[in-house]
């Protein structure tokens, strides 16, 4: 298939390098120079600008920051979008998460576009868009996510139809709240432990086989050197930044003033990643919050 990919960061990038190891033909674009250097490097083809990656094809994916770049890129900001230059029959799959409020939007333009359209956020991290072993959360018509299958399929191993428009990205924000409040819940028992003189990988190791076990502690351990392949271990470099988890929180604690629904946690966690944030780590990986509560720790 001819497929439009915009946006090669710490996601796309590996993602849309999936799409080309199984055979698609790829036009590639990112506004940053070197993302667009290092995926050219690795044998995708980069187009001019987005204009120029959307001719002729039959899908456009997005993997971008937030709200307002996927509104600006699509629908436009100040001057006309991408949907104006997208064939009607074409399908976008916007995987970015971005409020539920904008991707119906979105999907009402491209509807009156004649253009088919899905969100679909994922979950599983940069370990997970290097794998292809993504979860997939989709909003958006059955029919037009049978469209989009063998392409996700490429991408992700799970693949869940949330419901109509933007309720993929209602199921994400959901999932990131969780995460957000229990990678905080995780770093805080470790930092305990640790201040009480355990080895953070033995108490790690009872943990995740006690009812303590979670993805943090599975997958994303968040103290450096007892995973190696966890961005804790790596300087707390790439992986999914602080300033994206405060981003989803914000969204998270947004939906939930919309239906008046109680997240406490969900508000308090929101307040820790701003304070780190704040405090210059908001380009750390979010799990580079154990920093701030072994920093309370001291202080108290
Ligand atoms: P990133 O900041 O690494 O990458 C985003 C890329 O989009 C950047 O390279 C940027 O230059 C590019 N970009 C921005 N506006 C653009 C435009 N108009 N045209 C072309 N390129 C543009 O972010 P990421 O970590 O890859 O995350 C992308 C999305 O995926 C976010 O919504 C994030 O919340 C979500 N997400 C991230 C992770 C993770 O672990 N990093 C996991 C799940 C979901």
């Amino acid at each position: 298939m001819k497929i439009a990919f915009i946006g090669l960061g710490h996601m796309g990038g590996p993602m849309a390098h999936n799409l080309h190891k199984a055979g698609h033909e790829l036009a590639a674009f990112d506004l940053s120079a070197d993302a667009c250097r290092h995926w050219g490097s690795e044998g995708l083809r980069i187009a001019a600008s987005a204009v120029e990656a959307v001719a002729g094809v039959e899908a456009v994916i997005s993997m971008l920051p937030a709200s307002q770049h996927v509104e600006a890129l699509y629908l436009g900001n100040g001057g006309p979008g991408l949907l104006t230059q997208i064939a009607p029959g074409t399908i976008v799959i916007d995987s970015s998460t971005i409020a539920a409020a904008t991707s119906r939007k979105l999907a009402a333009a491209a509807t009156a576009a004649q253009i088919a359209s899905i969100d679909a956020p994922v979950s599983g991290g940069t370990g997970g868009a290097i794998a292809g072993t993504l979860t997939f959360m989709v909003g958006g018509t059955a029919w037009d996510l049978e469209r989009a299958r063998p392409l996700l399929e490429k991408m992700g191993q799970n693949i869940f139809h949330a419901g109509e428009a933007g309720a993929g990205q209602t199921a994400k924000i959901c999932n990131n709240m969780l995460l957000g409040i229990l990678m905080i819940g995780t770093s805080e028992a470790l930092a305990l432990g640790v201040a009480n003189g355990l080895d953070p990988k033995v108490l790690s190791e009872i943990m995740r086989r006690s009812s303590g076990g979670n993805w943090a502690l599975e997958k994303y351990n968040p103290v450096p050197g007892v995973m190696e392949s966890a961005p804790a271990s790596r300087h707390y470099a790439g992986g999914f930044g602080t300033d994206l988890m405060l981003k989803d929180l914000g969204l998270a604690q947004e939906s939930a003033a919309a239906v008046r629904a109680a997240t406490p946690l969900g508000g308090l966690a929101r307040s820790l990643y701003a304070a780190h944030s704040l405090a210059g780590h908001g380009a750390l990986d979010f799990s580079s919050i154990l920093r701030l509560v072994q920093k309370r720790q001291t202080l108290l």
